[in-house]
């Protein structure tokens, strides 16, 4: 087989939609999964639609796209109306893609939405928006204080439906969902839904660091709606890292062809000036060590989002196309031509899925 592989198993991917479903439908909360961190793969999204996702979302048209030709803008069992929403922010330049491809979108400037109501129009249909309010992570939506006087203004706007509010946490401030800041949510959304005369039906309460909530019975009324990526995919939220009582914490694994493995010093002799990427290695004198090489470099995954699944395995980095790993500690004889295997971190498997040299192979 050609290495490096991205082996994808959609029998746990599957399980893992369906712990994640079930623990959302019990507080009657529906479950979108994201396809994001595996390019929109068809094969994953009808996994998850198959565990018991009611709805599923990507970043990224051109993900959003293979999807509904893969026919999952319905489910692949019963045949109802899957809706396809694009996550990023739309441009305002592919308004008309983003009415085409996807039946919603999540949005925070009325520019935008005015140009996919047009755009909406034009094609003949309605485009779903939901309002993304700021509650603090500082990356996208409306600032709390706007968000229902956007809210009314986005509803005005023909060919558009204000389908609901939205928002995102621990993506780039690191604010974490607590039931406070997911109520005044839910506030918005009530509030919203009192002035607009009908029920505001969806109140999306953010990604993966929202499961921890869930699981603890913390997630508070009135939201409707999570977008779950990660706790899918490597089956644990992400405030800690903490696993998913019961879910694969294995349906990625990456493997690798050794194409070196020689006794070596730990620490470089001579003057050392800076690696190929401008940073400057720091090494500890642990005298001569067993070091094996893996054609596997930051074109094919993050060095540090590897996690090696035999024992005694240390990754010090690695460089485009190489993966330096110690294995002095290790009980299995390593061997040039061998294969090893890791479990990714999320970052490792968005690069992974997404690098042309990963061969993706499902089973
Ligand atoms: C990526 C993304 C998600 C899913 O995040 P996970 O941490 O993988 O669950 C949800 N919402 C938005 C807006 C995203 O960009």
């Amino acid at each position: 087989m050609r290495q490096p592989v991205l082996r994808i198993d959609l029998a746990k991917i599957g399980e893992n939609a369906g712990l994640a479903a079930e623990m959302l439908a019990q507080s009657q909360v529906r479950l979108t999964a994201v396809t994001k961190a595996v390019l929109g793969s068809p094969e994953v999204g009808r996994a998850m639609l198959e565990g018991g996702a009611g709805a599923l979302a990507d970043s990224r048209l051109e993900n959003l796209f293979k999807l509904r030709m893969a026919g999952l803008n319905r489910h692949p069992w019963t045949g109802h109306a899957v809706p396809l929403y694009l996550l990023r922010l739309p441009m305002i330049s592919q308004a008309r893609a983003v009415v085409e491809t996807a039946d919603g979108s999540l949005n925070s400037e009325i520019d935008t939405i005015r140009a996919l109501g047009e755009a909406a129009r034009a094609a003949g249909r309605t485009h779903r928006i939901i309002l993304m309010v700021d509650l603090g992570d500082l990356r996208e939506g409306v600032w709390a204080d706007q968000a229902l006087e956007t809210a009314l203004a986005a509803d005005t706007v023909p060919g558009i439906e204000l389908e609901g509010l939205g928002t995102n946490f621990a993506c780039f401030g690191g604010v974490v969902p607590t039931p406070e800041n997911l109520s005044r949510l839910a506030g918005l959304a009530e509030e919203t839904g009192r002035r607009l005369g009908r029920k505001v039906t969806v109140v999306s309460g953010g990604n993966s660091s929202s499961l921890g909530l869930v699981l603890a019975g913390r997630l508070p009324e009135g939201i409707t709606d999570l977008r779950i990526g990660e706790g899918i995919l490597l089956g644990c939220e992400t405030i800690n890292r903490d696993p998913i009582p019961g879910a694969h914490l294995d349906a990625f694994v990456i493997s690798a062809e050794v194409i070196e493995v020689r006794d070596k010093p730990s620490v470089p002799p001579g003057p050392v000036g800076q690696d190929a990427f401008g940073g400057r290695p720091e090494f500890r004198d642990r005298g001569i060590r067993r070091r094996a090489v893996l054609a596997l470099g930051r074109q094919d995954a993050v060095p540090q989002g590897l996690q090696p699944l035999l024992a005694g395995i240390e990754v010090l980095g690695a460089s485009s196309d190489h993966l330096v790993l110690d294995v002095t500690e290790c009980p299995e004889p390593i061997r040039v031509g061998g294969v090893m295997e890791f479990l990714p971190r999320y970052g490792c498997l968005l690069a992974a899925a997404t690098s042309p040299f990963v061969e993706k192979v499902y089973v």
